[in-house]
């Protein structure tokens, strides 16, 4: 008998990347699917991150640093 042409799978659900929820610090208060725009690295301590939520993205024409060539 055919065995039915069944993909393999490893999980449910589909490969998306999850929401992101923490401070925009563009209008300074908590959003979902924040980016990180810039990243500084610093000599002592952990550093200074700037993420922006979508909206503010589009507003100051933002370009995550991800996306970034
Ligand atoms: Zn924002």
């Amino acid at each position: 008998m055919p065995e039915p042409n069944q993909a393999p799978t490893t999980e449910d659900s589909p490969e998306t990347a999850p929401e992101r929820y923490g401070y925009c610090h563009w209008h300074q208060d908590s959003a979902r699917g924040i980016r990180l725009i810039d990243a500084i690295e610093q000599g002592s301590g952990p550093g200074i991150t700037y993420y922006a939520c979508p909206p503010c993205i589009t507003l100051h024409h933002l370009v995550p640093l991800a996306d970034r060539p």
